[in-house]
């Protein structure tokens, strides 16, 4: 089954028309969305939504295309989510099923999760019942797919500092693309008062610069991505406080932002436990850093203890890592949840 779809901004006096190819699609139509990102999310979302297909039997369509959407990789692997891809002029959008390494090897890409396709008949999932919440694979996921996002929605040469900062909006943002964050929070992540990383993002035009002088920082987010994201929010701020101390990981909360990134990245990758992998590509356009910088960071992570081993596989490209022995003993860490509001 044929799950591709796109659609095309035409200039037009007196606005933009959003033109969609689809039989069901006859004329194109006003733009009616705060930014045409977002307009071509919400149309291609409708699309996807109608053709539904269990997840288990998607296929990644990039492969059944002959993967030329991407330069070559090792071949298909991981989920098939649906990834939103910016055409060439920068006025079509793509969506399409596509597993993890293909939506990861294609430019201008950014995994769609379920939670932003805005489904009003997606139900929320029941909240915990108890103060605790095992932590774990969902949070994993979550963060991961925020990662992946903020790889195609930041300027490549984002820093470490404003990547972390990035997630913790992305994940604690409400359907309207608000997001507070308090003082305390901040400052456990050393970010307090750095108005130079608010900057930072605000140049990208990715949020309004907030008010840093409030005890909670409330921030705008600019991005059509995360204003349409549907309800979940529950969730999000849970994967939010897991990527503050990202378990099984342990890094001392002093180590600079890069450290704390590239352990976040790995621990969201670490699959059996202690051990996981990715292709250096994939961690290089993650953190923002070269593929030098990523080697150095992760030898200082072995310096430091938070990882016991890496390796990377010169034949697959692929990087390799196992954490310290002594997290094995925390597979299922009991956290209390975050306060949400
Ligand atoms: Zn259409
Ligand atoms: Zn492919
Ligand atoms: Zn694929």
């Amino acid at each position: 089954m044929r799950r591709i779809w796109t659609v095309e901004l035409r200039p037009q006096t007196g606005g933009p028309l959003l033109a969609c190819p689809h039989p069901r699609c006859a004329a194109a139509t006003p733009l009616s969305a705060p930014s045409a990102r977002s307009a071509a999310l919400t149309h291609l979302a409708r699309h996807a939504r109608a053709d539904v297909l269990p997840s288990h039997l998607r296929t990644c369509q990039c492969r059944d295309q002959g993967c030329h959407w991407h330069p070559r990789h090792r071949g298909c692997a991981g989920p098939v989510p649906l990834a939103l891809t910016l055409g060439r002029g920068g006025r079509a959008w793509r969506l399409a099923d596509a597993c993890a390494a293909c939506a990861a090897a294609t430019s201008h890409t950014a995994v769609v999760p379920d939670t932003q396709l805005g489904s009003p008949r997606s139900p929320t999932p029941p909240a915990p019942t108890h103060a605790g919440h095992r932590l774990g694979a969902e949070e994993r996921l979550r963060v991961r797919e925020t990662l992946t996002y903020l790889a195609a929605a930041l300027p490549q040469f984002t820093s470490p500092a404003a990547r972390l900062l990035a997630v913790q909006c992305t994940l604690r943002a409400d359907t309207r693309g608000r997001a507070r964050l308090r003082a305390g929070l901040l400052r456990g992540m050393r970010l307090h008062g750095r108005r130079e990383v608010w900057e930072e993002l605000a140049q990208g035009a990715w949020l309004r610069c907030p008010d840093l002088r409030s005890a909670r920082v409330e921030v705008q987010l600019l991005d059509g991505t995360v204003l349409d994201q549907a309800p979940g929010r529950r969730a999000r701020c849970r994967a939010a406080h897991w990527a503050l101390n990202p378990t099984p990981s342990h890094l001392p909360s002093a180590s600079p932002p890069a450290l704390h990134l590239v352990t976040l990245i790995l621990a969201a990758h670490t699959t059996d436990r202690t051990t996981g992998s990715l292709d250096m590509d994939v961690l290089t356009r993650l953190s923002g850093h070269s593929r030098q910088q990523s080697a150095e960071l992760l030898d200082r992570l072995i310096a430091v203890r938070a990882l016991a081993a890496w390796h990377q596989n010169r034949d697959t490209d692929e990087v390799l890592w196992e954490l310290p022995a002594h997290t094995k003993a925390t597979p299922g860490t009991w956290c209390p949840l975050p306060p949400i509001r």
